[in-house]
């Protein structure tokens, strides 16, 4: 469903994603792993049309993600939800107003409809009775999930996460961790990138390893935490055990 063909990104002197490719298949949980600076976030906006590659091309359904052609690449990128490290839930609105927004603007929903949904949402990762909260009054792990059903309001059809659990106390990660493993569950195709090894292991199917902008393993995970096949791998998951 996402086909991600020959990409490479460079920031100044920096070369962030070197002639990277790569294919997932609908209903895939594929973890993204790698040290710091290895590229990671830079495939996962990439994939989301957050960032545009100088070379290559990103596949949405075997169609090719345009920018140029605004109206179609809006819709493209409206099929996929985007969860970050840092929540980004509009300070100013309530919960409900942060769930209802998008559904309103980008899908032309109406304020009922939206609603509707939203709490459905809401009560599926537990935080109905926070409707009316600023996310201030929230904590990391409520925040986080929050932003979950956000994204899960505009019914995508893959969901990408960066890191959502690093900024994180560890009681909070446990509670954002189930509601990705419910998602993973009932099928919904996801692309992580995850520090959470135990995550990736048992809910992931696929582990995609990048070092230094380069795909270096892309292995069925248990495949992947038992048999590394490159040494670079072998280091890194030396470091995380
Ligand atoms: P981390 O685990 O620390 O989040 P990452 O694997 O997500 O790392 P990226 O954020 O994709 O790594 O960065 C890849 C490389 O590109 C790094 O060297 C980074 O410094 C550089 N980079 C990323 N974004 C930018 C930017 N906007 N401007 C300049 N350099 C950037
Ligand atoms: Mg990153």
């Amino acid at each position: 469903m996402i086909k991600v063909d020959h990409i490479s990104k460079h920031f100044e002197h920096t070369q962030a994603l070197s002639d990277v490719s790569l294919e997932i298949q609908k209903g895939e949980i594929v973890s993204l792993i790698g040290p710091s600076g290895s590229g990671k976030s830079t495939l996962l906006r990439c994939i989301h049309g957050l960032e545009h590659p100088e070379s290559g091309k990103i596949y949405l359904e075997e169609e090719w993600m345009d920018p140029s052609n605004e109206a179609k690449f809006r819709a493209q990128r409206s099929k996929m939800g985007f969860v970050f490290q840092h929540f980004n839930l509009f300070p100013n609105m309530t919960v409900i107003e942060n769930c209802t927004l998008a559904q309103i603007n980008v899908l032309q929903r109406s304020p009922e409809e939206s609603e509707k949904i939203a709490m459905r949402y809401l009560d599926r990762v537990g935080l109905a009775e926070k409707r009316d909260e600023y996310p201030n009054k929230l904590s990391g792990g409520q925040k986080q999930r929050v932003a979950i059903a956000r994204a899960l309001c505009l019914h995508p059809e893959i969901m990408l996460f960066d890191e959502p659990t690093s900024a994180l106390d560890p009681e909070m990660i446990k509670e954002v961790l189930e509601v990705m493993t419910d998602l993973a569950k009932e099928g919904m195709t996801m692309i992580v990138v995850t520090h959470e090894m135990g995550f990736a292991r048992k809910v992931g199917s696929r582990v995609v390893f990048l070092d230094s902008g380069k795909i270096i393993e892309d292995a069925p995970s248990e495949q992947f935490f038992t048999n590394p096949q490159s040494d670079r791998a072998k280091d890194f998951l030396s470091k995380v055990f």
